[in-house]
């Protein structure tokens, strides 16, 4: 089963090899032949690149259990990013993975009167107004801000620039991977740590906690569609993998989404700590990007 991901190793690395080849070997000729070569080839080689290594590492529908296979999930990158975080923030605690929660008296959390959600517009449309820190790079930023838009696309979730809007979202770089549950009133970090966080997936991800999505396995019904092993959870870590009377808003449960664990998550020795039933060959938290039902679920919480 391995061989899947080394045949996609492989092609990438047959593939780099023929372009570094290429360049190294014959730029000269082929500048003088065309002079339009280092302004267009580049980038059509760049596109072919991008798209063989995205072929390769969404291979979503493999039966190959493999950590390795796992490694380029948000799942697992959100835990590798969180791993060493102290989760003992101001006033608030990150709990059950990368979610942040306000300490003290639950009852009286603004959230709950509120019910968490962002306000619709008369127009039908959801504006959630975002502030972005000066701590990103350029590239940085366009990446958060493509995770952005790419709600505008299939919903009627309109992320916009804060202007003076009393609640907000601030994406800033802080020790890792959190967001909090919903619209808590006021300015909310959504933390995306530089160098650990800042992928499109990771930001859909945490994007999807603003407005009030918490984790498919931690679903009502999550123990008809998988099980969870928790003899293989590190010590400790098994409240991440506690179960709550979620609103499932109709949709089905959905291994591909880019809210569900991996296989492994959370593992204290590299054995399974999900396991899909009944058929516990089915890829499960492989997402890279949000999935159909993901974007499903905020059309019928937000936009119905
Ligand atoms: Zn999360």
């Amino acid at each position: 089963m391995l061989s899947v991901y080394f045949s996609n190793t492989v092609i990438i690395s047959i593939f780099i090899n023929i372009m570094v080849g290429y360049f190294c070997i014959t730029p000269l000729q082929t500048f003088q032949r065309n002079r339009k070569f280092w302004t267009e080839k580049p980038l059509l080689i760049m596109e072919i690149h991008n798209i063989i290594i995205k072929c390769s590492f969404t291979n979503n529908n493999s039966s190959d259990n493999s950590t390795e296979q796992d490694y380029f999930s948000v799942s697992a990158i959100i835990e590798r990013a969180n791993k060493n975080v102290d989760q003992t923030l101001d006033e608030s605690t990150v709990l059950f993975g990368d979610i942040a929660e306000y300490t003290g008296f639950q009852n009286a959390d603004p959230c709950i009167s509120r019910g968490c959600k962002w306000s619709k517009h008369k127009k039908g449309k959801v504006y959630v107004p975002y502030s972005i820190s000066n701590q990103y790079s350029i590239r940085e930023k366009q990446i958060i801000q493509g995770a952005l838009y790419s709600f505008a696309n299939t919903t009627c979730i309109r992320f916009i620039p804060r202007y003076r809007q009393q609640d907000y979202l601030h994406i800033k770089s802080e020790s890792g991977c959190y967001s909090f549950v919903g619209r808590r009133g006021g300015e909310q970090v959504v933390s995306l740590q530089r160098f650990g966080c800042v992928y499109h997936g990771v930001v859909q991800h945490e994007l999807l906690h603003a407005l009030g999505f918490k984790h498919e396995q931690t679903r009502s019904d999550r123990d008809v569609h998988v099980r969870i092993l928790y003899q293989n959870i590190i010590h400790g870590m098994e409240h991440n993998f506690q179960k709550f009377q979620t609103n499932n808003l109709g949709t089905p449960y959905d291994y591909n989404s880019i809210m569900h664990y991996g296989r492994y998550a959370f593992s204290k020795n590299t054995e399974p700590t999900i396991i899909p039933i009944p058929n516990n060959n089915v890829a499960i938290g492989r997402a890279t990007e949000m999935s159909r039902v993901d974007f499903q679920r905020v059309n019928k919480l937000y936009c119905g």
